[in-house]
């Protein structure tokens, strides 16, 4: 093993024919694309057929760590799954912390590439540079708590950690996600269902085999001065320390941009119930850390009294509180955290799950659903009672579940009815929980993310409604978004965790200590300029242009109705100027494909030949 911070070595997982090979790591993708989403989206670039159908077993299935994963540098504990999504036919890479990923690279790899169908329930056990596929009987049918703790006893290791999809993933539906340490789930864009198609339950993994650096002891003198100044003194950081992203709860209610009652309103009468200080003094039990990170920004909530006693979860966060919580007109945590704990178990995307129990809602209040939809429920918004019976009958596709299980774009097209003006997703995605007519830069942000609508490619909100710039004012914003997506695409190829605001020149730095190799803030925002015209370019081989980079009918038609956002919309013309602006900042066509020009000045001039719109 070199000491370069990689194992060298990727794992291939043929389901169909139960052969498992292992091949050396490509070292001059991982100079150019250096590792997570980085190298993933290189991988599947080469390897997947253009216009494969993402639930067949011809899709590639990938989980990747990054070259700072399991070095012991705080905040870098992510793995990575990097498919083509089902919900949306994009690229997609969904990342989850805990302690999955570091346990991948002790197990001996830096990736694992899994493709085919197994003829029946598998699992993939990884031991110290060695694989197997596993009979998965015992534990098919079963949770995904449930899961973790058989696999372990079955494999007679009581540390192995486990990534498993619950029943929402079994029954492919496509906002399941991947869980692993029980509470942390790569959710977003149907990571389950691809599991699910593949008879794939689990990965479990448990290693003892190390990372080498050139330098250790001086990686993490480096790392541990970096983390105090970038985070522990730093005091952008210090509500996210003490609250974690609940704190949001509150800015966004004042900002009028928390989603309420199905994107119908920003501000939302019941915040009081949900935010960071109902959490701290009705359901918080302690602190809950990721693999070596003593900031512990998670915590883990039980509830203790009334119907939904006992319930317990991590969080929940602020996504979740926005789009579980408000979003359902739910104005108690109790049954947030009872609601957050049913989609751990059952495999699903809180994020999704939330927006399309919110549309049902909606749909009910409006008479288009009845009580019959639910099995008898009453589904209004607020009833916490009915509302929490939601995720088994999403997972297990039970009653309207059958048609919610895929999300809410093709759950409404098959409803009808007047129900597609009610999604509010991008691509297929449901949006996270920042309402763009309180932020105009999110729009963009949404419109143009590579996996959907998404809040982790670039994070306008944070200047505009969160800060003080005009939240309505289109000027800059295409830039910033430009600015984010560069530096979110080197990254999370890394992986950092999100809270960690590294900055390119210390991300220049981890990367010389680890690999070696010199670097510099110019050659990382090189890199990730890179990175982000190969997804694009991916996306565009799947016949996406601009015609997809929309946002639903409701922002643009439907003002919102009170406090700071209210009868404010976003703007199509607006919209349309900073798209234009956006592709030009790119240096891609009027219809948003990366021109030759471009694709060659950074470095993926070899791709150019299988671009067919540049033949
Ligand atoms: S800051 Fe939070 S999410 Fe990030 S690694 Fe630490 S505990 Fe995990």
């Amino acid at each position: 093993m070199a000491a370069d911070g990689y194992t060298g070595k990727v794992l291939r997982v043929d389901l169909t024919n139960e052969k498992i090979s292992t091949e050396p790591l490509n070292k001059e993708w991982a100079k150019q694309y250096v590792g997570g989403k980085g190298l993933g989206a290189k991988y599947l670039f080469e390897e997947l057929k253009p216009g494969t159908d993402p639930l067949s077993p011809d899709n590639i299935l990938s989980v990747w760590t990054g070259p700072l994963v399991g070095t012991l540098v705080p905040l870098t504990s992510r793995y990575v799954i990097v498919t083509k999504s089902p919900l949306t036919g994009t690229f997609l890479d969904s990342y989850a912390g805990g302690f999955f990923g570091p346990e991948i690279k002790y197990s001996g790899f830096d990736g694992l590439i899994i493709t085919g169908k197994a003829p029946k329930p598998v699992y993939l056990w990884l031991d110290d540079g060695k694989a197997e596929i596993r009979d998965a009987k015992n534990i098919w049918g079963k949770d995904t708590y449930a899961t973790e703790e058989i696999v372990r006893k079955e494999t007679g290791q009581k540390m192995a950690r486990v990534a498993s999809i619950g029943p929402a993933g079994e029954h492919v539906g496509l906002i399941s996600s991947v869980t692993n340490d029980l509470t942390r789930n790569a959710g977003r864009g149907g990571t389950g269902a691809v599991f699910g198609s593949k008879n794939l339950k689990a990965i479990a993994a448990k290693g003892s085999l190390g990372v080498e650096v050139p330098d250790m002891d001086g990686l993490l003198k480096m790392a541990k001065e970096m983390i105090r100044t970038d985070v522990v003194d730093n005091p952008d950081h210090a509500g996210m320390i003490t609250d974690g992203t609940p704190i949001l709860v509150e800015m966004s209610n004042d900002a009028g941009i928390l989603p309420t009652r199905n994107w119908n309103d920003g501000t939302f009468d019941g915040h009081e119930g949900i935010n960071s200080e109902a959490i701290k003094s009705r359901v918080f039990v302690r602190k809950r850390a990721c693999f070596d990170c003593a900031l512990a920004c998670g915590t883990w909530a039980k509830v203790r009294r009334g119907i939904f006693k006992d319930s317990a979860s991590e969080g929940p966060e602020y996504e979740t509180l926005g789009l579980c919580g408000s979003n359902c007109g739910i104005k108690d945590v109790e049954a947030v955290v009872k609601f957050v704990e049913e989609c751990d178990r059952e495999g699903l995307d809180s994020i999704s799950t939330g927006n399309a129990v919110a549309m049902a809602m909606e749909l009910y209040e409006k008479g288009v659903l009845s009580k019959d939809d639910f099995g008898g429920l009453d589904m209004r918004f607020g009833n916490a009672e009915a509302y929490v019976k939601m995720p088994a009958m999403i997972a297990r596709r039970q009653n309207i579940g059958a048609l919610l299980a895929d999300g809410t774009k093709r759950a409404a097209q098959k409803i009808g009815k007047g129900a597609e003006e009610m999604v509010v997703a991008v691509k297929g995605m449901e949006y996270p929980a920042y309402d763009p007519r309180g932020s105009i830069g999110m729009a963009l942000a949404y419109a143009t993310s590579d996996r959907g609508a998404c809040h982790l490619r670039a994070w306008p909100v944070a200047n505009d409604a969160y800060g003080s710039q005009d939240p309505w004012n289109p000027e800059g914003k295409a830039a910033t978004c430009v600015e984010d997506q560069t530096r979110t695409s080197i990254k999370w190829s890394f992986i950092f965790c999100d809270f960690y605001g590294v900055s390119f020149p210390n991300m220049a730095k981890y990367y010389s200590a680890v690999t070696g190799n010199p670097s510099s803030e110019e050659h990382l925002r090189s890199l990730g300029r890179r990175i982000w015209n190969l997804t694009r370019a991916f996306n565009v081989r799947e016949g996406f242009a601009r015609k997809d980079d929309t946002l639903p009918e409701k922002m643009a038609k439907s003002p919102l109705r009170s406090g700071k956002t209210q009868g404010k919309s976003v703007s199509k013309e607006s919209f349309e100027m900073m798209l234009s602006e956006y592709y030009s900042l790119w240096g891609w066509d009027s219809d948003g494909k990366p021109t030759k020009e471009t694709l060659e000045t950074v470095g993926l001039g070899d791709i150019v030949p299988r671009l067919s719109y540049l033949r």
